[in-house]
């Protein structure tokens, strides 16, 4: 794939970059290595300083970035602007709380003291994808900056504009070089990066394919990775729910980001007694929506990120209608320049179809009636996935206990599963592991020490 911007409004290549060379990449490890070597021994509140610092450069820069966002991927403008906030306040969260997520951890013990206390391991390499390309970032990059490791980036190849911008910023906050670098590389020469002993820990943030690659790389050289996959998140819609509130969310976790998110609302299960109410609401709810540009903000439909990403759901859509399943609304590509996909709803699915077993990553939700709860909740767990999912009840204890039996690493009651600083993120079963943001994100990478004192 090469390294280059093309945007997804009108399939122009705006920018092209170059792979960097192994001589070019060998001195930027040399150099992340030995900015690591004072960085690590830093005191902490110069650490929590640059991230405040990076914090406050991407809100002063906030339309700028968030137009690279959309001309690069294709993102609506006002959502673009609200990954750059999401984003400034990750940088933020950590440059509060860091130092007392770091603090030593006393262990009761007889005969002595002890304690575990966290230690920084080295460069960690982050390998990120498009969707979100300045927040999925920060939040691999804000909890380890402040635990003392560095952070070497190899960004997805269409958003190297956005990578650019995020070494830029770390430089105008006044990082040292080597602290935050970007590296223009292809993901197959990921294996030979993940050889070199400076490189402590690896994580990636994509699909399936790559993730399990980029494991099997770090596993061959015994490196601690994490992995935050696909997913195919059922959106449970009990009998007794707000319906307008639910129907609203849908929407809202369906369609954002055009469909392209790990965590979006895949699988509408509503039980049968309202299944037609909420299905008639919801279709009316994404019908004659302004398609256009998405830097305009009366846009509400903009293009997907790529050619390639709208082939990819255009058959995934076909192969499913062709197995038996019924298109509600929307269901092909729109006629115009760009990568446009009509808002879509799909029903009668069934068991094997394509769509029943394959992470939809557009604009098409699945939508399912289910007998009952327990119908539901056997449905929603019928997938390889495990990465979130939201339950709607006006009864909380019942949800909870419908969150309960969920095989996912999250669940969100009444609400559509949304990443905050404060939360951790992370799934279960093909959707990887291990865990990004809160205080649990901060634990990935760092060597939990323990001191014995007698
Ligand atoms: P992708 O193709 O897997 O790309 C993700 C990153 O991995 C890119 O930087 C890519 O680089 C790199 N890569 C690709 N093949 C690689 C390999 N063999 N070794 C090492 N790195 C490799 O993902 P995508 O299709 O663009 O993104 C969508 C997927 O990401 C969806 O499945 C979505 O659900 C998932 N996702 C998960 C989360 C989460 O937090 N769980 C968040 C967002 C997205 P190139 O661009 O150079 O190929």
């Amino acid at each position: 794939m090469p390294i280059q911007t093309v945007n997804p409004y009108n399939s122009k290549v705006v920018k092209t970059f170059d792979e960097i060379s192994d001589e070019t990449l060998e001195s930027k490890i040399a150099t992340a290595h030995k900015a690591y070597q004072s960085w690590k021994i830093s005191d902490i509140k110069d650490r929590s300083k640059l991230l405040f610092k990076v914090a406050e450069i991407m809100r002063s820069k906030k339309r700028e970035l968030a137009e690279l966002i959309t001309l690069e991927m294709g993102k609506l403008i006002a959502q673009s602007e609200s990954e750059i906030e999401m984003c400034a306040s990750v940088y933020e969260y950590y440059a509060k709380n860091g130092e007392a997520f770091l603090k030593d951890k006393p262990i009761e013990t007889t005969g002595g003291k002890a304690f575990v206390r966290y230690s920084p391991i080295g460069i960690i390499l982050a390998i990120e994808p498009w969707n979100y390309p300045f927040n999925q970032v920060a939040r691999l990059t804000a909890p380890n900056i402040i635990a003392g490791n560095v952070v070497m980036l190899k960004h997805a190849s269409n958003v190297p504009q956005c990578a650019q911008m995020i070494q830029k910023i770390f430089e105008e906050a006044g990082a040292s070089e080597g602290i935050f670098t970007n590296l223009y590389l292809a993901g197959k020469r990921i294996a030979k990066l993940a050889e070199d002993p400076r490189i402590c820990g690896m994580s990636l943030t994509g699909s399936e394919a790559a993730g399990s690659s980029m494991a099997e790389a770090a596993g061959k050289n015994l490196k601690k990775s994490v992995l935050e996959l696909g997913g195919s998140d059922a959106f449970i819609v009990l009998e007794d729910a707000d319906i307008e509130l639910a129907v609203e969310k849908a929407v809202l976790g369906r369609f954002g980001n055009t469909g392209q998110a790990c965590t979006s609302a895949k699988r509408i299960i509503v039980i049968e007694s309202i299944a037609d109410e909420f299905l008639e609401k919801f279709k009316s709810r994404i019908t004659n929506l302004k398609v256009g540009d998405p830097m305009d903000p009366e846009t509400k439909i903009g293009p997907m990120v790529s050619e390639e990403a709208l082939k990819t759901i255009e058959k995934q859509v076909n192969d499913t209608v062709k197995e038996g399943a019924k298109i509600v609304i929307g269901g092909k590509r729109i006629d115009r320049e760009g990568a446009f996909f009509e808002f879509t709803i799909l029903t009668d699915l069934k068991p094997g179809m394509t769509a029943y077993k394959e992470e939809l990553f557009g604009p098409v939700a699945s939508f399912y009636k289910a007998k009952d709860e327990a119908a539901a909740i056997a449905l929603a767990n019928d997938t390889s996935f495990g990465l979130g999912g939201a339950v709607f009840s006006k009864d909380t204890n019942r949800a909870i206990n419908v969150a309960n039996q969920m095989d996912t690493g999250m669940v969100f009651i009444n609400e559509s599963l949304a990443s905050r600083p404060d939360l951790p993120f992370g799934g279960t079963k093909r959707s990887g592991y291990g865990r990004e943001l809160s205080a649990l994100g901060i634990e990935e990478f760092v060597n939990k020490k323990l001191i014995r004192i007698a």
